[in-house]
């Protein structure tokens, strides 16, 4: 496959009857590649050591569709994830396109960190940005991820000054990015771009086992879930700043 082939994507999984990747009942479908190296990463297969399958752009959307009836009875529909599905602008592209013309609502799972032009190429095609916050500090982000953020931060207003739906993710991970002052800064962002809305993410542990079996170890150790009494904080913290939280799972 050509690295941007039109006609087909890199999946290394599907999977049908999501509830946690936008609205409604929806079918998931995961890209290869990722320019990030989150230590946290739930997905070590974006970084392409699972051998994921070019499969054509049609044959995913014929997956997708099995499930139609769950859509409309839910107000689910197709959601793209990776990895960085927007990395595979041309492929994506085509399959949301198909996706719209087909009805379905269609959500794309973002870390921002992908020029422009390629957040420009689906815009029309996106009925939701699921966008991932995992830290306000540059260089702090490029410890956690090996990124700043500037581009990221770039992409968020230009999304929103665009009008498009965005959902802002933070993933919480304690001693990681839970402390007051990314909080802060966290909601002023939120704030300050008119979108003073924020869905946590807990960190979960389940992932460590598809680490294991596919030979490798997360990139942070050691790391356990938010307690209950933490996930109350931050979300207190968040709501005298007027954000409006929700946490999923
Ligand atoms: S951006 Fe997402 S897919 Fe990429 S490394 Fe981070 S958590 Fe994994």
């Amino acid at each position: 496959m050509r690295l941007n082939d039109p006609e087909a994507c890199r999946v290394f999984d599907v999977q049908r009857f999501s509830i946690h990747d936008g609205p409604g009942i929806r079918t998931t479908v995961f890209l290869e590649g990722c320019p990030l190296r989150c230590g946290w990463c739930q997905n070590p297969e974006a970084f392409g050591h699972s051998h994921a399958k070019p499969m054509p752009t049609a044959a995913i959307l014929a997956e997708v569709l099995k499930d139609e009836d769950y859509y409309t009875l839910s107000g689910g529909g197709l959601t793209v994830s990776g990895g960085e599905p927007l990395l595979h602008l041309a492929p994506v592209r085509a399959l949301l396109e198909d996706a719209k013309r087909r009805g379905l609502h269609t959500c794309v799972q973002t870390s921002g960190i992908v020029p422009q032009t390629h957040l420009a190429g689906v815009l029309g095609f996106v009925d939701l940005f699921q966008f991932d916050l995992k830290h306000m500090d540059s260089q702090r982000h490029r410890q956690l991820t090996g990124a700043g953020t500037e581009r990221i931060h770039a992409n968020a207003a230009w999304l929103l000054r665009q009008g498009a739906a965005v959902q802002f993710r933070m993933p919480l991970l304690p001693g990681l990015n839970d402390d007051a002052e990314n909080i802060d800064a966290t909601a002023q962002f939120l704030n300050k771009h008119g979108a003073p809305a924020l869905c946590l993410v807990p960190y979960h542990r389940l992932y460590v086992d598809k680490y294991r079996a596919m030979g490798l170890e997360p990139g942070v150790q050691g790391l356990e879930p938010p307690s209950d009494a933490l996930l109350a904080q931050v979300r207190r913290q968040l709501e005298q700043h007027g954000v409006v939280v929700t946490v999923e799972g």
